[in-house]
């Protein structure tokens, strides 16, 4: 169904088209015509179903653009979620010119954000501790707010944001829209859906959707490192996520895979924000094929394209299968989920069982002679990014200029506050790091190196 069947203005639609929003996903099909009579919506939708789009359409339609206040809070679980939904917020806000939209979360300083806040805005995108830290400070006021939305409604809970929800509620005006977004549906979710939305109407498309892009296999090994280099020969995907119960094992998975000539780097809770920031972007700007990574270090965690994701153990419950195995086969294109099982693992992997799931033993796994997973890219970071005001545009400039490198064989660049990086191909890394490092950039001179 196309966007044009809805209740929304032209501008709206034509920036949708422009951007390459063609017809609504299941989600949105089902999801924006409730939304947009005003309706309050639980949804159950996946990382990659177009939820934030669902809501983001919803929210931004009924924006008073003229009205310089916050009209929509969006509550997310990390930090990461945010800042992708502000990204994609951002982009279908272009319909209007002077839409503000601002994250809020916990991990960065409290100082800039105020300094933002005063600016004001419109959207406010962020996680719940530190929204409700401004709250209480009376730095942000939500009296004007019209719609607030919980995305990822079941990781906030199992994070226990749930005390900071209810508080940020208390500032919330009582008539509002309240929208819900979550990849599973327990009976926490009704629980909270009851307490705060309004005859809420329920929406649930999830189940088809994994059921039709997501392959499903299941292998008995005695040696797990081993059947994972395998799969990853047998398969070929482009990047892959291995998902343990354990951060210890996460470390130690990485190690061995790098020593049979496979690059891999593992994310887990004891990381400092810095470092987590260097392998995540690593591994979304092709220069890392495999992260192995802890449920609690992964949430929020937004990679597009994700060829493979694979269960090192058996995951306690069913529903982090889900959860997990969602982050592939997304918009429409082929996922394999594989999940590794010991000997003493047999009895819960059998209550996977069911028609669409293959179960084999190791051995249909192959591994051909002389293997390896190297990345596509190297990445190079630069100290300096935006309070330097440096953009894509500069350090593409002093990439490509003068005898510079070609612009393909340049890959994503992210700028954050203090750093830059940039995804080169591998073999041009050298010239890169020269350039950057011997020319100006914005006739300034910055630090790079190669991560
Ligand atoms: P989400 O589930 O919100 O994480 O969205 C997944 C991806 O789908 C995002 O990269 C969106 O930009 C993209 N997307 C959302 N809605 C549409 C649509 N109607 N058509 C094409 N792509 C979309």
């Amino acid at each position: 169904m196309k966007f044009s069947t809805l209740a929304l203005s032209d501008e709206m639609v034509s920036n949708l088209d422009k951007i390459g929003y063609e017809k609504m996903t299941p989600v949105q099909a089902e999801t924006l015509p409730l939304i947009l009579e005003g309706k309050d919506v639980i949804a159950q939708a996946k990382t990659g179903s177009g939820k934030t789009a669902a809501f983001g359409i919803g929210l931004l339609s009924k924006l008073q653009v003229k009205k310089f206040r916050v009209q929509a809070l969006v509550l997310c679980p990390t930090r990461e979620l945010a800042d992708q939904v502000a990204k994609e917020l951002r982009v279908i806000a272009k319909f209007a010119h002077n839409i503000k939209i601002l994250t809020l979360c916990g991990g960065a300083a409290f100082g800039p954000q105020l300094g933002s806040l005063r600016h004001g805005a419109h959207i406010i995108v962020g996680t719940p501790g530190r929204i409700l830290k401004h709250l209480n400070k009376e730095t942000l006021s939500l009296e004007n707010l019209e719609t607030l939305v919980l995305d990822e409604a079941d990781r906030m809970l199992d994070m226990g944001f749930i005390e900071e929800i209810d508080k940020v509620l208390e500032y919330a005006p009582k008539t509002r829209q309240t929208l819900l977004f979550s990849a599973t549906y327990t009976n926490e979710i009704t629980f909270i859906s009851n307490r705060i939305q309004n005859d809420a109407v329920s929406v649930k498309t999830v189940s088809t959707e994994v059921k039709n892009s997501i392959q499903e296999r299941f292998y008995e090994t005695k040696n797990k490192v081993d059947s994972l280099i395998k799969i990853f020969s047998t398969f070929k995907p482009e990047n892959i996520i291995v998902f343990t119960n354990m951060k210890v094992v996460a470390k130690e998975i990485a190690e061995k895979l790098a020593q049979n000539k496979i690059d891999a780097l593992a994310i887990h809770g004891d990381l400092e924000q810095y470092e987590r920031n260097d392998v995540l972007v690593q591994f979304a700007n092709k220069s890392c094929p495999v992260l192995i990574a802890t449920d609690v270090a992964a949430r929020g965690l937004d990679i597009k394209e994700l060829s493979m994701v694979v269960n090192y153990d058996l995951p306690h419950t069913e529903e982090t299968y889900t959860h997990r195995i969602g982050r592939t086969g997304r918009a429409g294109a082929e996922g394999i989920a594989i999940t590794l099982y010991d000997e003493y693992e047999i009895e819960n992997a059998m209550e996977y069982k069911d028609e669409f799931r293959i179960f084999e033993g190791s051995e249909a796994l192959k591994k051909q002679n002389n293997f390896e997973m190297k990345p596509q890219n190297v990445t190079l970071v630069i100290e300096g990014g935006k309070k330097d005001k440096l953009r894509a545009g500069d350090l593409l400039g002093a990439l490509t200029g003068e005898n510079g490198l070609k612009g393909s064989s340049i890959g994503k660049i992210d700028i954050y506050d203090r750093q830059a990086y940039v995804a080169i191909q591998r073999e041009f890394i050298d010239e890169a790091h020269k350039k950057l490092s011997n020319g100006r950039i914005k006739n300034k001179k910055f630090s790079v190196w190669v991560l």
